[in-house]
Protein backbone atom coordinates (compact mmCIF):
# COMPACT_ATOMS: atom_id res chain seq x y z
CA UNK A 1 0.00 0.00 0.00
CA UNK A 2 1.17 3.30 -0.76
CA UNK A 3 1.29 5.93 2.17
CA UNK A 4 -0.93 9.41 0.82
CA UNK A 5 1.70 11.71 0.46
CA UNK A 6 2.98 9.31 -2.48
CA UNK A 7 -0.19 9.59 -4.32
CA UNK A 8 -0.70 12.38 -6.46
CA UNK A 9 -4.35 11.89 -6.20
CA UNK A 10 -5.27 11.24 -3.14
CA UNK A 11 -8.16 9.27 -1.48
CA UNK A 12 -10.84 9.10 -3.82
CA UNK A 13 -13.99 9.95 -2.42
CA UNK A 14 -17.43 9.27 -2.64
CA UNK A 15 -20.37 11.62 -3.41
CA UNK A 16 -23.65 11.45 -1.08
CA UNK A 17 -25.90 13.88 -0.73
CA UNK A 18 -24.14 16.64 -2.54
CA UNK A 19 -21.07 16.22 0.01
CA UNK A 20 -17.66 14.31 -0.68
CA UNK A 21 -17.21 11.61 1.72
CA UNK A 22 -14.72 8.86 2.21
CA UNK A 23 -15.38 4.80 1.60
CA UNK A 24 -15.72 3.08 5.25
CA UNK A 25 -13.20 0.85 4.20
CA UNK A 26 -9.93 0.98 3.07
CA UNK A 27 -9.44 -0.55 -0.44
CA UNK A 28 -6.44 -0.52 -3.04
CA UNK A 29 -3.66 1.22 -4.89
CA UNK A 30 -5.00 2.99 -8.36
CA UNK A 31 -1.88 2.50 -10.55
CA UNK A 32 -1.03 4.34 -14.25
CA UNK A 33 -0.90 1.53 -15.89
CA UNK A 34 2.01 3.50 -18.31
CA UNK A 35 4.42 3.59 -15.15
CA UNK A 36 2.92 1.46 -12.93
CA UNK A 37 2.92 3.53 -9.97
CA UNK A 38 0.65 4.17 -7.55
CA UNK A 39 -1.33 7.72 -8.32
CA UNK A 40 -4.20 7.19 -5.93
CA UNK A 41 -5.97 5.18 -3.10
CA UNK A 42 -9.34 3.90 -3.85
CA UNK A 43 -11.42 3.03 -0.67
CA UNK A 44 -14.48 0.08 -0.71
CA UNK A 45 -17.71 1.33 0.37
CA UNK A 46 -19.62 -0.57 2.94
CA UNK A 47 -23.42 -1.81 3.15
CA UNK A 48 -24.14 1.24 5.91
CA UNK A 49 -22.52 3.55 2.88
CA UNK A 50 -24.57 2.18 0.49
CA UNK A 51 -27.71 2.25 2.36
CA UNK A 52 -26.78 6.47 3.31
CA UNK A 53 -26.39 6.93 -0.49
CA UNK A 54 -30.34 4.77 -1.04
CA UNK A 55 -31.65 6.64 1.93
CA UNK A 56 -30.16 10.04 0.66
CA UNK A 57 -31.18 9.19 -3.16
CA UNK A 58 -35.17 8.10 -2.09
CA UNK A 59 -35.52 11.32 -0.11
CA UNK A 60 -34.04 14.04 -3.49
CA UNK A 61 -36.90 11.22 -5.51
CA UNK A 62 -39.65 12.62 -3.51
CA UNK A 63 -39.20 16.19 -4.79
CA UNK A 64 -37.03 15.58 -7.99
CA UNK A 65 -39.89 13.63 -9.82
CA UNK A 66 -42.09 16.37 -9.38
CA UNK A 67 -40.52 19.04 -11.22
CA UNK A 68 -41.34 19.60 -14.43
CA UNK A 69 -39.32 17.58 -17.14
CA UNK A 70 -38.16 20.88 -18.74
CA UNK A 71 -36.58 22.00 -15.02
CA UNK A 72 -35.16 18.42 -14.70
CA UNK A 73 -32.84 18.45 -17.78
CA UNK A 74 -31.76 22.08 -17.22
CA UNK A 75 -28.53 20.51 -14.91
CA UNK A 76 -28.24 18.18 -18.15
CA UNK A 77 -27.58 20.95 -20.55
CA UNK A 78 -25.09 22.48 -17.85
CA UNK A 79 -23.37 19.17 -17.19
CA UNK A 80 -23.07 19.24 -21.41
CA UNK A 81 -20.84 22.65 -21.33
CA UNK A 82 -18.83 21.45 -18.12
CA UNK A 83 -17.88 18.10 -20.09
CA UNK A 84 -16.97 20.61 -23.15
CA UNK A 85 -14.80 22.65 -21.21
CA UNK A 86 -12.83 20.42 -19.14
CA UNK A 87 -12.95 16.92 -21.90
CA UNK A 88 -8.92 18.05 -22.10
CA UNK A 89 -8.08 17.91 -18.74
CA UNK A 90 -10.67 14.63 -17.88
CA UNK A 91 -9.17 12.34 -20.84
CA UNK A 92 -5.79 13.05 -19.48
CA UNK A 93 -6.51 11.85 -15.94
CA UNK A 94 -8.56 9.37 -18.21
CA UNK A 95 -5.20 7.99 -19.67
CA UNK A 96 -3.47 8.23 -16.55
CA UNK A 97 -5.47 5.61 -14.60
CA UNK A 98 -6.46 3.43 -17.55
CA UNK A 99 -3.74 3.83 -20.27
CA UNK A 100 -5.23 4.35 -23.58
CA UNK A 101 -4.84 7.26 -25.52
CA UNK A 102 -5.20 10.47 -25.51
CA UNK A 103 -6.94 10.58 -28.49
CA UNK A 104 -8.66 7.75 -27.64
CA UNK A 105 -9.96 9.27 -24.29
CA UNK A 106 -11.37 12.18 -26.09
CA UNK A 107 -13.02 10.20 -28.53
CA UNK A 108 -14.83 7.79 -25.70
CA UNK A 109 -15.14 11.55 -23.54
CA UNK A 110 -17.03 12.92 -26.91
CA UNK A 111 -19.71 9.50 -27.02
CA UNK A 112 -20.25 10.24 -23.40
CA UNK A 113 -21.21 14.09 -23.97
CA UNK A 114 -23.47 12.91 -27.09
CA UNK A 115 -25.72 10.63 -24.28
CA UNK A 116 -25.99 13.92 -22.34
CA UNK A 117 -27.14 15.41 -25.26
CA UNK A 118 -29.46 13.04 -26.25
CA UNK A 119 -31.11 12.54 -22.73
CA UNK A 120 -31.61 16.33 -22.82
CA UNK A 121 -34.59 15.56 -25.48
CA UNK A 122 -36.22 13.44 -22.43
CA UNK A 123 -39.52 15.59 -22.88
CA UNK A 124 -39.76 13.87 -26.24
CA UNK A 125 -38.55 10.52 -25.73
CA UNK A 126 -40.20 9.98 -22.29
CA UNK A 127 -43.90 10.22 -24.22
CA UNK A 128 -45.58 7.26 -24.84
CA UNK A 129 -48.81 6.88 -26.61
CA UNK A 130 -52.35 8.45 -26.73
CA UNK A 131 -55.32 6.78 -28.67
CA UNK A 132 -58.38 8.60 -29.00
CA UNK A 133 -61.65 6.51 -29.08
CA UNK A 134 -59.67 3.44 -28.10
CA UNK A 135 -63.70 1.52 -27.02
CA UNK A 136 -66.64 3.64 -26.86
CA UNK A 137 -66.32 7.02 -25.49
CA UNK A 138 -63.03 6.31 -24.10
CA UNK A 139 -59.73 7.43 -24.84
CA UNK A 140 -56.55 6.14 -23.45
CA UNK A 141 -53.37 7.29 -22.37
CA UNK A 142 -49.46 5.55 -21.73
CA UNK A 143 -47.43 7.34 -19.23
CA UNK A 144 -43.65 6.78 -18.52
CA UNK A 145 -42.87 7.41 -14.77
CA UNK A 146 -39.87 7.02 -12.89
CA UNK A 147 -39.45 4.52 -9.72
CA UNK A 148 -37.18 5.91 -7.48
CA UNK A 149 -33.25 4.64 -6.98
CA UNK A 150 -31.77 3.03 -9.57
CA UNK A 151 -27.79 1.90 -9.76
CA UNK A 152 -25.23 1.55 -12.28
CA UNK A 153 -22.06 -0.41 -12.06
CA UNK A 154 -19.35 -0.01 -14.76
CA UNK A 155 -16.38 -1.57 -15.73
CA UNK A 156 -12.80 -0.12 -16.08
CA UNK A 157 -12.30 0.02 -20.10
CA UNK A 158 -14.77 3.44 -20.76
CA UNK A 159 -14.41 5.06 -17.46
CA UNK A 160 -15.74 8.52 -19.04
CA UNK A 161 -18.47 6.59 -21.41
CA UNK A 162 -20.00 4.08 -20.14
CA UNK A 163 -21.58 5.76 -16.76
CA UNK A 164 -23.16 8.07 -19.49
CA UNK A 165 -24.85 5.46 -21.15
CA UNK A 166 -27.21 5.55 -18.09
CA UNK A 167 -27.07 8.46 -15.33
CA UNK A 168 -28.05 11.01 -18.01
CA UNK A 169 -31.64 9.47 -18.74
CA UNK A 170 -32.32 8.21 -14.78
CA UNK A 171 -32.13 11.58 -14.04
CA UNK A 172 -34.03 12.94 -16.75
CA UNK A 173 -36.64 10.88 -16.70
CA UNK A 174 -36.79 11.83 -13.00
CA UNK A 175 -35.18 8.89 -10.74
CA UNK A 176 -32.41 8.81 -8.15
CA UNK A 177 -28.96 7.22 -9.54
CA UNK A 178 -25.95 5.86 -8.04
CA UNK A 179 -22.25 5.04 -9.99
CA UNK A 180 -20.40 1.91 -8.09
CA UNK A 181 -17.67 2.79 -11.31
CA UNK A 182 -14.86 0.32 -11.54
CA UNK A 183 -12.16 0.20 -8.63
CA UNK A 184 -9.50 0.32 -11.31
CA UNK A 185 -10.34 3.41 -13.08
CA UNK A 186 -12.12 5.81 -10.26
CA UNK A 187 -10.39 8.72 -11.01
CA UNK A 188 -12.36 9.74 -13.96
CA UNK A 189 -15.76 9.15 -11.77
CA UNK A 190 -14.84 11.83 -9.22
CA UNK A 191 -13.90 13.99 -11.88
CA UNK A 192 -16.88 13.66 -13.52
CA UNK A 193 -18.82 14.34 -10.13
CA UNK A 194 -17.21 17.05 -9.29
CA UNK A 195 -18.31 18.71 -13.01
CA UNK A 196 -22.01 17.23 -12.02
CA UNK A 197 -21.59 18.95 -7.98
CA UNK A 198 -21.05 22.15 -10.28
CA UNK A 199 -24.06 21.45 -12.95
CA UNK A 200 -27.13 22.34 -10.79
CA UNK A 201 -28.61 18.80 -9.71
CA UNK A 202 -30.54 18.91 -6.23
CA UNK A 203 -28.66 16.97 -3.27
CA UNK A 204 -29.14 13.11 -3.65
CA UNK A 205 -30.11 12.71 -6.93
CA UNK A 206 -26.72 12.00 -8.58
CA UNK A 207 -24.20 9.84 -6.56
CA UNK A 208 -21.31 8.12 -6.38
CA UNK A 209 -19.89 4.89 -3.80
CA UNK A 210 -16.96 3.24 -5.07
CA UNK A 211 -16.31 -0.35 -3.86
CA UNK A 212 -15.37 -3.76 -5.25
CA UNK A 213 -17.37 -7.12 -4.96
CA UNK A 214 -18.76 -5.96 -1.32
CA UNK A 215 -20.26 -2.80 -2.42
CA UNK A 216 -21.91 -4.45 -5.24
CA UNK A 217 -23.35 -7.16 -3.57
CA UNK A 218 -24.75 -4.21 -1.46
CA UNK A 219 -26.24 -2.36 -3.89
CA UNK A 220 -28.07 -5.86 -5.31
CA UNK A 221 -29.15 -6.95 -1.78
CA UNK A 222 -30.53 -3.21 -1.17
CA UNK A 223 -34.52 -3.25 -0.95
CA UNK A 224 -34.34 0.13 -1.89
CA UNK A 225 -32.68 0.16 -5.34
CA UNK A 226 -35.19 -0.43 -8.26
CA UNK A 227 -33.34 -1.74 -11.08
CA UNK A 228 -29.55 -2.47 -11.55
CA UNK A 229 -27.51 -1.41 -14.86
CA UNK A 230 -24.48 -3.46 -15.32
CA UNK A 231 -21.72 -3.22 -17.60
CA UNK A 232 -18.51 -5.66 -17.45
CA UNK A 233 -17.65 -9.44 -17.85
CA UNK A 234 -20.09 -12.28 -19.04
CA UNK A 235 -19.54 -14.68 -15.90
CA UNK A 236 -19.76 -11.51 -13.50
CA UNK A 237 -23.09 -9.88 -15.83
CA UNK A 238 -24.49 -13.59 -15.80
CA UNK A 239 -24.41 -13.32 -11.67
CA UNK A 240 -25.63 -9.81 -11.36
CA UNK A 241 -28.72 -10.69 -13.80
CA UNK A 242 -29.67 -13.74 -11.69
CA UNK A 243 -28.84 -11.52 -8.33
CA UNK A 244 -30.37 -8.71 -8.88
CA UNK A 245 -33.86 -10.58 -10.54
CA UNK A 246 -33.68 -12.74 -7.54
CA UNK A 247 -33.83 -9.18 -5.47
CA UNK A 248 -36.89 -7.79 -7.53
CA UNK A 249 -35.00 -5.58 -9.80
CA UNK A 250 -35.29 -4.80 -12.71
CA UNK A 251 -31.32 -5.70 -14.81
CA UNK A 252 -29.46 -4.99 -17.61
CA UNK A 253 -26.37 -6.59 -17.51
CA UNK A 254 -24.21 -6.06 -20.40
CA UNK A 255 -21.42 -8.63 -20.98
CA UNK A 256 -17.80 -9.80 -22.53
CA UNK A 257 -17.74 -9.96 -26.24
CA UNK A 258 -16.08 -12.16 -29.35
CA UNK A 259 -16.26 -10.17 -32.30
CA UNK A 260 -15.64 -11.02 -35.59
CA UNK A 261 -15.16 -9.05 -39.01
CA UNK A 262 -15.77 -10.85 -42.39
CA UNK A 263 -13.87 -9.76 -45.36
CA UNK A 264 -15.17 -11.07 -48.79
CA UNK A 265 -13.23 -11.05 -52.11
CA UNK A 266 -15.83 -7.86 -53.73
CA UNK A 267 -14.15 -5.28 -50.36
CA UNK A 268 -11.62 -2.48 -50.53
CA UNK A 269 -8.54 -4.69 -49.18
CA UNK A 270 -7.10 -2.11 -47.68
CA UNK A 271 -9.38 0.33 -46.20
CA UNK A 272 -11.13 -3.48 -44.61
CA UNK A 273 -7.55 -4.04 -43.42
CA UNK A 274 -6.87 -0.54 -41.86
CA UNK A 275 -9.88 -0.33 -40.06
CA UNK A 276 -9.65 -4.23 -38.96
CA UNK A 277 -6.53 -3.54 -37.47
CA UNK A 278 -7.80 -0.18 -35.85
CA UNK A 279 -10.79 -2.43 -34.21
CA UNK A 280 -8.46 -5.10 -33.11
CA UNK A 281 -6.03 -2.88 -31.64
CA UNK A 282 -7.97 0.03 -30.36
CA UNK A 283 -7.34 1.24 -26.87
CA UNK A 284 -4.94 -1.91 -26.90
CA UNK A 285 -7.50 -3.92 -27.33
CA UNK A 286 -9.68 -3.67 -24.10
CA UNK A 287 -13.00 -2.59 -25.87
CA UNK A 288 -16.05 -4.95 -25.62
CA UNK A 289 -16.68 -3.71 -29.90
CA UNK A 290 -13.04 -4.75 -30.88
CA UNK A 291 -13.02 -7.00 -33.61
CA UNK A 292 -10.65 -9.16 -32.85
CA UNK A 293 -11.44 -12.22 -35.18
CA UNK A 294 -10.72 -11.69 -39.18
CA UNK A 295 -12.38 -14.24 -41.89
CA UNK A 296 -11.33 -13.63 -44.79
CA UNK A 297 -12.85 -15.87 -48.00
CA UNK A 298 -9.91 -17.79 -49.15
CA UNK A 299 -9.39 -16.03 -52.49
CA UNK A 300 -8.24 -13.29 -50.61
CA UNK A 301 -6.83 -14.56 -47.86
CA UNK A 302 -3.10 -13.93 -48.67
CA UNK A 303 -3.31 -10.45 -50.20
CA UNK A 304 -5.02 -9.41 -46.75
CA UNK A 305 -2.97 -11.07 -44.70
CA UNK A 306 -0.29 -9.08 -46.02
CA UNK A 307 -1.90 -5.76 -45.86
CA UNK A 308 -3.03 -6.89 -42.18
CA UNK A 309 1.07 -7.34 -41.45
CA UNK A 310 1.85 -3.86 -43.24
CA UNK A 311 -0.69 -1.76 -41.43
CA UNK A 312 0.32 -3.55 -37.63
CA UNK A 313 4.68 -2.86 -38.51
CA UNK A 314 3.15 1.15 -38.74
CA UNK A 315 1.70 0.50 -35.06
CA UNK A 316 3.43 2.67 -32.13
CA UNK A 317 3.00 1.36 -28.62
CA UNK A 318 4.37 3.86 -25.67
CA UNK A 319 2.79 6.06 -22.81
CA UNK A 320 -1.11 6.88 -23.87
CA UNK A 321 -0.04 10.91 -23.25
CA UNK A 322 2.83 11.02 -25.53
CA UNK A 323 2.06 12.11 -29.20
CA UNK A 324 2.37 9.27 -31.78
CA UNK A 325 1.46 6.80 -29.48
CA UNK A 326 -1.39 4.69 -31.15
CA UNK A 327 -1.56 1.75 -28.64
CA UNK A 328 -1.01 2.46 -24.93
CA UNK A 329 -0.28 0.27 -21.59
CA UNK A 330 -3.12 -2.42 -20.63
CA UNK A 331 -5.22 -1.90 -17.68
CA UNK A 332 -2.54 -3.86 -15.05
CA UNK A 333 0.41 -6.40 -14.97
CA UNK A 334 -2.22 -9.19 -13.86
CA UNK A 335 -4.07 -8.32 -16.77
CA UNK A 336 -0.84 -7.74 -19.11
CA UNK A 337 0.24 -11.63 -18.09
CA UNK A 338 -3.80 -12.71 -18.82
CA UNK A 339 -3.26 -12.09 -22.55
CA UNK A 340 0.46 -12.85 -22.87
CA UNK A 341 -0.92 -16.82 -21.96
CA UNK A 342 -3.49 -16.37 -24.48
CA UNK A 343 -0.64 -15.51 -27.56
CA UNK A 344 0.82 -18.52 -26.01
CA UNK A 345 -1.68 -20.44 -26.11
CA UNK A 346 -2.11 -19.71 -29.91
CA UNK A 347 1.30 -20.24 -30.31
CA UNK A 348 0.71 -24.10 -28.82
CA UNK A 349 -2.95 -24.15 -30.67
CA UNK A 350 -0.33 -24.17 -34.09
CA UNK A 351 -1.95 -20.75 -35.29
CA UNK A 352 1.12 -18.93 -36.76
CA UNK A 353 2.21 -16.13 -35.21
CA UNK A 354 3.04 -13.46 -37.90
CA UNK A 355 3.52 -10.27 -35.79
CA UNK A 356 5.17 -10.68 -32.15
CA UNK A 357 4.83 -7.92 -30.23
CA UNK A 358 5.80 -9.54 -26.63
CA UNK A 359 9.30 -8.02 -26.76
CA UNK A 360 8.18 -4.57 -26.92
CA UNK A 361 9.92 -1.73 -24.82
CA UNK A 362 9.22 1.50 -24.10
CA UNK A 363 11.86 3.83 -23.30
CA UNK A 364 11.55 5.27 -19.75
CA UNK A 365 8.32 3.23 -18.71
CA UNK A 366 9.70 -0.11 -17.93
CA UNK A 367 7.43 -0.50 -15.14
CA UNK A 368 4.75 0.31 -17.18
CA UNK A 369 2.33 -2.69 -18.63
CA UNK A 370 3.13 -2.65 -22.48
CA UNK A 371 2.33 -5.80 -25.18
CA UNK A 372 2.73 -4.73 -29.00
CA UNK A 373 0.44 -6.22 -31.22
CA UNK A 374 0.47 -9.79 -31.89
CA UNK A 375 -0.99 -11.26 -35.10
CA UNK A 376 -2.14 -15.31 -35.98
CA UNK A 377 -2.81 -16.51 -38.98
CA UNK A 378 -4.56 -19.59 -40.03
CA UNK A 379 -6.20 -19.62 -36.49
CA UNK A 380 -9.26 -22.60 -36.28
CA UNK A 381 -12.56 -21.74 -35.17
CA UNK A 382 -12.34 -24.67 -32.37
CA UNK A 383 -8.86 -22.70 -31.22
CA UNK A 384 -9.03 -21.04 -27.55
CA UNK A 385 -7.71 -18.16 -29.39
CA UNK A 386 -10.69 -17.98 -31.58
CA UNK A 387 -13.65 -18.40 -28.89
CA UNK A 388 -12.64 -17.10 -25.84
CA UNK A 389 -12.13 -13.09 -25.11
CA UNK A 390 -8.70 -11.80 -24.61
CA UNK A 391 -9.13 -8.44 -24.35
CA UNK A 392 -5.78 -7.78 -25.61
CA UNK A 393 -3.94 -6.46 -28.63
CA UNK A 394 -4.02 -10.14 -30.56
CA UNK A 395 -5.69 -10.24 -33.88
CA UNK A 396 -6.61 -13.69 -35.27
CA UNK A 397 -7.14 -14.67 -39.09
CA UNK A 398 -8.82 -17.18 -40.28
CA UNK A 399 -9.39 -18.43 -44.04
CA UNK A 400 -13.49 -18.99 -45.45
CA UNK A 401 -14.79 -20.34 -48.50
CA UNK A 402 -16.85 -18.01 -48.93
CA UNK A 403 -20.05 -15.39 -47.17
CA UNK A 404 -21.99 -18.37 -45.96
CA UNK A 405 -19.10 -20.02 -44.59
CA UNK A 406 -17.65 -17.15 -42.69
CA UNK A 407 -21.27 -16.37 -40.87
CA UNK A 408 -21.18 -19.98 -39.84
CA UNK A 409 -18.09 -19.55 -38.22
CA UNK A 410 -19.07 -16.08 -36.83
CA UNK A 411 -22.62 -17.41 -35.34
CA UNK A 412 -20.72 -20.53 -33.44
CA UNK A 413 -19.27 -18.23 -31.20
CA UNK A 414 -20.79 -17.88 -27.54
CA UNK A 415 -20.88 -14.51 -27.91
CA UNK A 416 -23.15 -11.36 -30.34
CA UNK A 417 -21.95 -8.40 -28.90
CA UNK A 418 -20.86 -7.28 -32.49
CA UNK A 419 -19.61 -8.03 -35.98
CA UNK A 420 -18.57 -5.91 -39.54
CA UNK A 421 -18.30 -6.93 -42.81
CA UNK A 422 -16.16 -5.36 -45.73
CA UNK A 423 -18.05 -5.92 -48.82
CA UNK A 424 -18.70 -4.37 -52.20
CA UNK A 425 -21.64 -6.60 -52.61
CA UNK A 426 -25.40 -5.84 -51.48
CA UNK A 427 -26.24 -8.95 -51.66
CA UNK A 428 -23.03 -10.42 -49.01
CA UNK A 429 -24.30 -7.56 -47.00
CA UNK A 430 -28.00 -8.35 -46.61
CA UNK A 431 -27.04 -12.13 -46.08
CA UNK A 432 -24.84 -10.54 -43.29
CA UNK A 433 -27.88 -8.15 -41.85
CA UNK A 434 -30.22 -10.83 -41.91
CA UNK A 435 -27.97 -13.91 -40.69
CA UNK A 436 -25.69 -12.09 -37.87
CA UNK A 437 -26.32 -13.52 -34.43
CA UNK A 438 -24.89 -9.90 -32.86
CA UNK A 439 -26.27 -6.61 -31.67
CA UNK A 440 -24.71 -3.87 -33.16
CA UNK A 441 -23.64 -5.12 -36.76
CA UNK A 442 -21.62 -2.63 -39.33
CA UNK A 443 -20.89 -2.59 -43.04
CA UNK A 444 -17.79 -1.40 -44.56
CA UNK A 445 -17.18 -0.23 -40.84
CA UNK A 446 -14.44 -1.15 -38.48
CA UNK A 447 -16.02 -1.00 -35.33
CA UNK A 448 -20.19 -1.41 -34.48
CA UNK A 449 -21.01 1.49 -32.50
CA UNK A 450 -24.29 2.80 -32.59
CA UNK A 451 -24.94 7.09 -31.45
CA UNK A 452 -26.80 7.88 -28.42
CA UNK A 453 -29.51 8.35 -30.01
CA UNK A 454 -30.35 3.89 -30.54
CA UNK A 455 -29.90 1.30 -28.27
CA UNK A 456 -26.33 -0.31 -27.48
CA UNK A 457 -26.67 -4.18 -26.52
CA UNK A 458 -25.33 -7.70 -27.19
CA UNK A 459 -26.80 -10.85 -27.72
CA UNK A 460 -26.09 -14.29 -26.45
CA UNK A 461 -23.66 -14.61 -24.04
CA UNK A 462 -22.93 -11.20 -24.12
CA UNK A 463 -26.29 -10.02 -22.97
CA UNK A 464 -28.21 -10.64 -19.79
CA UNK A 465 -31.69 -9.04 -20.38
CA UNK A 466 -34.24 -7.09 -22.68
CA UNK A 467 -33.54 -3.19 -22.48
CA UNK A 468 -30.78 -2.03 -23.70
CA UNK A 469 -28.32 0.88 -22.80
CA UNK A 470 -28.84 4.63 -24.29
CA UNK A 471 -31.97 5.91 -26.05
CA UNK A 472 -35.20 5.07 -25.68
CA UNK A 473 -34.45 1.40 -24.34
CA UNK A 474 -32.87 2.90 -21.41
CA UNK A 475 -36.00 5.35 -21.01
CA UNK A 476 -38.43 2.54 -20.60
CA UNK A 477 -35.89 0.39 -18.50
CA UNK A 478 -35.99 3.77 -16.21
CA UNK A 479 -39.46 3.88 -16.15
CA UNK A 480 -42.87 2.01 -15.78
CA UNK A 481 -45.79 2.86 -18.15
CA UNK A 482 -48.88 3.39 -16.70
CA UNK A 483 -52.33 3.23 -19.16
CA UNK A 484 -54.66 5.81 -18.10
CA UNK A 485 -58.42 4.73 -19.21
CA UNK A 486 -60.75 7.87 -19.45
CA UNK A 487 -64.80 6.94 -20.39
CA UNK A 488 -66.91 10.42 -20.42
CA UNK A 489 -69.84 9.07 -22.16
CA UNK A 490 -71.30 12.30 -24.80
CA UNK A 491 -74.82 13.85 -23.36
P1 LIG B 1 -15.49 -6.88 -14.50
O1 LIG B 1 -16.64 -7.79 -14.74
O2 LIG B 1 -14.29 -7.43 -13.85
O3 LIG B 1 -15.95 -5.64 -13.57
C1 LIG B 1 -17.04 -4.82 -13.92
C2 LIG B 1 -17.64 -4.24 -12.64
O4 LIG B 1 -18.14 -5.30 -11.84
C3 LIG B 1 -16.66 -3.46 -11.78
O5 LIG B 1 -17.31 -2.31 -11.29
C4 LIG B 1 -16.32 -4.43 -10.65
O6 LIG B 1 -16.07 -3.77 -9.44
C5 LIG B 1 -17.56 -5.28 -10.54
N1 LIG B 1 -17.30 -6.68 -10.19
C6 LIG B 1 -16.23 -7.43 -10.57
N2 LIG B 1 -16.35 -8.68 -10.10
C7 LIG B 1 -17.52 -8.73 -9.43
C8 LIG B 1 -18.21 -9.76 -8.74
N3 LIG B 1 -17.71 -10.99 -8.63
N4 LIG B 1 -19.40 -9.47 -8.17
C9 LIG B 1 -19.92 -8.24 -8.27
N5 LIG B 1 -19.31 -7.21 -8.93
C10 LIG B 1 -18.13 -7.46 -9.50
O7 LIG B 1 -15.14 -6.21 -15.91
P2 LIG B 1 -13.91 -5.28 -16.27
O8 LIG B 1 -12.68 -6.09 -16.31
O9 LIG B 1 -13.95 -4.03 -15.46
O10 LIG B 1 -14.33 -4.84 -17.77
C11 LIG B 1 -14.01 -5.62 -18.90
C12 LIG B 1 -15.18 -6.46 -19.33
O11 LIG B 1 -16.33 -5.65 -19.58
C13 LIG B 1 -14.90 -7.18 -20.64
O12 LIG B 1 -15.40 -8.50 -20.56
C14 LIG B 1 -15.69 -6.37 -21.67
O13 LIG B 1 -16.08 -7.07 -22.82
C15 LIG B 1 -16.88 -5.98 -20.85
N6 LIG B 1 -17.54 -4.82 -21.43
C16 LIG B 1 -18.74 -5.02 -22.05
C17 LIG B 1 -19.39 -3.96 -22.66
C18 LIG B 1 -20.69 -4.17 -23.35
O14 LIG B 1 -21.33 -3.20 -23.71
N7 LIG B 1 -21.13 -5.40 -23.56
C19 LIG B 1 -18.82 -2.68 -22.62
C20 LIG B 1 -17.59 -2.51 -21.97
C21 LIG B 1 -16.96 -3.60 -21.38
Amino acid sequence: MSSQTELQHGTVRNYVDGEWTTPAADGEDVTNPATGESIARVGYSSEGDVDEAVTRGQDAFEEWHRRPVEERIQPLFELKQLLEEHQDDLATLLVEEHGKTFGEAKGELRRGIENVETACGIPTLMQAGHVENAAPSIDETAVRKPLGVFAAVTPFNFPGMIPLWFLPYAVATGNSFILKPSEQTPLTAEFLFDLIDRAGFPDGVVQLVHGSVDTVNAILEHDGIEGVSFVGSTPVAETIYETAAANGKRVQAQGGAKNHVIVTESADLEFAAEKTVGSALACGGERCLANDVAVVEESVYEEFVDLVREEVERQVVGNGLEEGTTIGALISADHEQRVRNYVETGVQEGAELIHDGRDVTVEGHEGGNFLGPCVFRDVTSDMVIAREEIFGPVLGLLPASGIEEAIDIMNRSEFGNAASLFTGSGADARRFRHRAEAGNLAVNAGTAAPMAFFHFGGRKDSFFGDLHAQAEDVVRFYTDETVYIERWPDA
